[in-house]
C-alpha cells in the first residue's frame, strides 16, 4: 500500500516545522542570555533591628550600579496577606497597585528603589501552601504524592523567578522574614538551599545580625552572630555576607573576629551602625564597598561608578531646613502596652517628610490619640499645630474624638487632611454640624442611624454577610476624575489621576447634592461619577480643608513626593505665617 496515512503526512509537517526554526536559531544567536540573580537577605540574632531597610538599601546600591532591581518579601505568616492583621500588631497594610494587601516593607522597597511593585513581589506562608494546595485539588501534580519538602519551597522558588522575569530584573532582593532558627521559616530557609545548589553561582546571602554593647561590659559582643551563622549552616546555608547592625561602627577587630569565626571575608563584613536618618544607610553601605562586594560575588555586569547623585541630594536637602512646620496626626493605632508605635503609619510620616522637605522645611509631627478628644475640652491642644492629619482606620474606637478633632479644624481654619477614614468623618461632621442632621453616622459603626452620609458599598454587602473579609475589599488603584480649578486638580495639575484604594464604605450618593449646596465640594469622582472620592471646601472658607478616599501616602516617594501632601504642608506653613 504505498498511500500514506494522513496522520504520517501531519507527522512529517510537524518534525519540520519543528526542525527549521531551532536550526535557525542556533545559526543567528551563539550569545549566552545573561542569568537573573538572585540576593537573599535573611536576618540573625533577633528582629527589629531593621532588615526591611537594610534590604531596601541594598536594593538602591545595586541600583545606582546600572542594575535593574526588584524586591520581594518573605513572611513567614499564615495569614494569606497582610490585610487580616491588627495594625498594633503587625505595623501598616501596605497596598500595592494590583491590590494585595502586603507588610510594610513593600513601601520601603517601593519608596527606595522609585518603583511600583506588584503581587508576584509578596508571599506568605499561607499564600504558598494555599497554591500548592489549589494545585493539587486541580490534579496539578499528576497524583504524585505531595510534600513539604520539596514542594513548599519550590512554589516559592517559582514565584521568585517569576517576580524576577515579569520585572525583567538583573537582580531579584529577596527578604525573608524572622530569624534563622525559627521554625516559621524554614522552608524558605530551604528554598535558598535548593536555589543555590541548582545556580550556585546566581545566588547570594546576606544575613543582618545584631552585635550587641552589654552595658555592664562596655564592649560589642560577636557571639550570638557566630551562632546564628551556625544555626543558617546546620540548613545547609552559608552567608556569604554579614551585616552588622549594631549601636556604633564596627571597629577592627569585631570585623576581623566575625570574619574568622563566620567563615566570610573580612571585607564581606559590613558596618551597619544606628544613624539619624534611614535614608543614610545606602550611602553608609557604599562607604564599605558593599555594592562592589555584591557585584564580584555574582559577577554582576554593573556600571563601574556608582550613581545616586539624585538620592544624595535627597539626603542633603534634608538635612539643610530653613524652618519647621507641626503636623498633629490624630489616629488610634498608636498604643501598645507601654510603647506607642509610629510604623502603623508609616507611609503617613514619610509622605509628610519628603514633602516638607521639598518646601525646605523639617516637619514635627506629633501622634495624639483620638481618644482623647473625646472630650471636647481637651480639643484646644489643636491649636498648636500648623496642620492636622486624619489617617485611614475602621471600627468605632476613637471615632468620636476624630470627629470632634475634624470639627476644631474645621471651625478654627486649621489646614486639615483627611485620608480614606479622613475624608469619611469629615464628611459625617459636616452633615452632623453644618447640615444639622443629629444622628448623621457610617454605617460601619452605627447601621441604624437614621442618616447614613457614609454606607457600604454594594458589592461589599454581600461579602459581609457571609464573612468573605480577606483581600475582598475595594483595593488597589482605581482612577478619579478631578474638577478644574479645584485644590485637588491644581496641586495634582492633572485632570485624571491613579490613586490606591482599600474600604468598603463611602459617601453614600442620596446625600451629596445637600452636601454640596451646603458648600462641601467633590473635586474627585470615579469615571463614571458615582464614587465620591475627593472632598474639599473652598479656600474662600477654609484655608486649607481636603479628604481622599483613597491612600496617597502609598505614593509619596523621597524623589518624588506626592502632590497633595505638598500642598496640605504648604498651606499648613503658610497658614501659620
Ligand atoms: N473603615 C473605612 C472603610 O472601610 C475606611 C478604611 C480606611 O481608612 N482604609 O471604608
Amino acid at each position: 500500500m504505498a498511500k500514506k496515512s494522513p496522520a504520517a503526512t501531519t507527522k512529517k509537517k510537524t518534525i519540520l516545522t519543528r526542525k527549521a526554526p531551532t536550526a535557525k536559531v542556533k545559526k543567528s544567536s551563539p550569545v549566552k542570555t545573561k542569568s537573573t540573580k538572585y540576593i537573599f537577605v535573611v536576618g540573625g540574632v533577633m528582629s527589629g533591628v531593621g532588615k526591611g531597610v537594610a534590604s531596601s538599601s541594598i536594593a538602591k546600591i545595586l541600583q545606582g550600579r546600572g542594575l535593574k532591581v526588584t524586591a520581594i518579601k518573605i513572611d513567614p505568616y499564615v495569614n494569606v496577606d497582610a490585610g487580616t492583621m491588627n495594625p498594633t500588631e503587625h505595623g501598616e497594610c501596605f497596598v500595592l497597585k494590583d491590590g494585595l494587601e502586603t507588610d510594610q516593607d513593600m513601601g520601603n522597597y517601593e519608596r527606595f528603589l522609585d518603583i511600583d511593585l506588584l503581587g508576584t513581589n509578596y508571599m506568605t506562608t499561607g499564600s504558598v501552601y494555599q497554591a500548592v494546595i489549589a494545585k493539587e485539588r486541580n490534579l496539578g501534580y499528576g497524583g504524585r504524592n505531595v510534600q513539604v519538602v520539596p514542594d513548599i519551597p519550590a512554589e516559592a522558588i517559582r514565584r521568585i523567578k517569576k517576580a524576577g522575569a515579569d520585572a525583567s530584573a538583573d537582580v531579584v532582593l529577596i527578604e525573608v522574614g524572622g530569624t534563622v532558627g525559627e521554625y516559621e521559616n524554614i522552608l524558605f530557609i530551604e528554598a535558598i538551599r535548593m536555589m543555590k545548589t541548582e545556580t550556585p553561582h546566581d545566588i547570594g546571602v546576606v544575613m543582618v545580625s545584631y552585635l550587641p554593647v552589654p552595658g555592664h561590659v562596655g564592649e560589642m559582643k560577636t557571639k550570638p552572630t557566630q551562632h546564628a551563622v551556625r544555626t543558617l549552616g546546620a540548613s545547609g546555608v552559608f552567608a556569604d555576607i554579614i551585616l552588622a547592625r549594631a549601636t556604633v561602627p564596627l571597629d577592627a577587630k569585631r570585623k576581623e573576629k566575625i570574619s574568622r569565626f563566620c567563615n566570610v571575608l573580612p571585607e564581606n563584613v559590613i558596618s551597619a551602625p544606628d544613624v539619624s536618618s534611614i535614608y543614610d544607610i545606602p550611602l553608609n553601605f557604599e562607604k564599605d564597598n558593599l555594592s562592589d562586594r555584591l557585584c564580584s560575588l555574582l559577577e554582576l555586569s554593573c556600571t563601574k561608578e556608582s550613581n545616586l547623585k539624585e538620592w544624595k541630594q535627597f539626603v542633603s536637602r534634608s538635612k539643610h531646613l530653613k524652618d519647621t512646620v507641626r503636623i498633629a496626626v490624630v489616629g488610634k493605632y498608636f498604643n501598645s502596652g507601654d510603647f506607642v508605635l509610629s510604623d502603623v503609619y508609616i507611609s503617613v510620616l514619610e509622605a509628610i517628610k519628603y514633602s516638607s522637605y521639598k518646601l525646605g522645611l523639617k516637619p514635627e509631627i506629633i501622634y495624639l490619640s483620638a481618644n482623647d478628644f473625646t472630650d471636647k475640652k481637651n480639643l484646644k491642644e489643636l491649636k498648636k499645630y500648623d496642620g492636622i492629619l486624619l489617617p485611614g482606620g475602621f471600627g468605632k474606637t476613637g471615632v468620636q474624638g476624630m470627629v470632634n478633632a475634624i470639627g476644631y479644624a474645621r471651625q478654627n481654619k486649621i489646614p486639615y487632611f483627611g485620608l480614606c477614614y479622613g475624608m469619611q468623618l469629615a464628611v459625617l461632621e459636616f452633615a452632623q454640624n453644618v447640615l444639622h442632621l443629629k444622628n448623621a453616622s457610617t454605617e460601619e459603626i452605627d447601621p441604624t442611624a437614621s442618616d447614613l452620609v457614609i454606607g457600604v458599598m454594594a458589592d461589599q454587602k454581600v461579602k459581609i454577610a457571609t464573612g468573605d473579609m480577606g483581600g475582598s475589599m475595594r483595593l488597589g488603584q482605581y482612577s478619579t476624575v478631578l474638577k478644574k480649578g479645584s485644590i485637588a486638580q491644581k496641586a495634582y495639575k492633572q485632570d485624571t489621576i491613579l490613586e490606591r484604594h482599600r474600604h468598603r464604605y463611602e459617601v453614600n450618593p442620596n446625600y451629596v447634592s445637600d452636601l454640596e449646596n451646603a458648600g462641601m465640594h467633590f473635586s474627585g469622582k470615579s469615571p463614571d461619577g458615582k464614587l465620591m472620592e475627593i472632598m474639599e471646601l473652598s479656600t474662600n472658607v477654609h484655608p486649607f480643608f481636603l479628604g481622599v478616599q483613597f491612600h496617597p501616602e502609598l505614593q509619596a516617594r523621597p524623589l518624588s513626593p506626592h502632590p497633595l501632601f505638598t500642598a496640605f504642608i504648604k498651606a499648613s506653613y503658610e497658614t501659620r505665617k
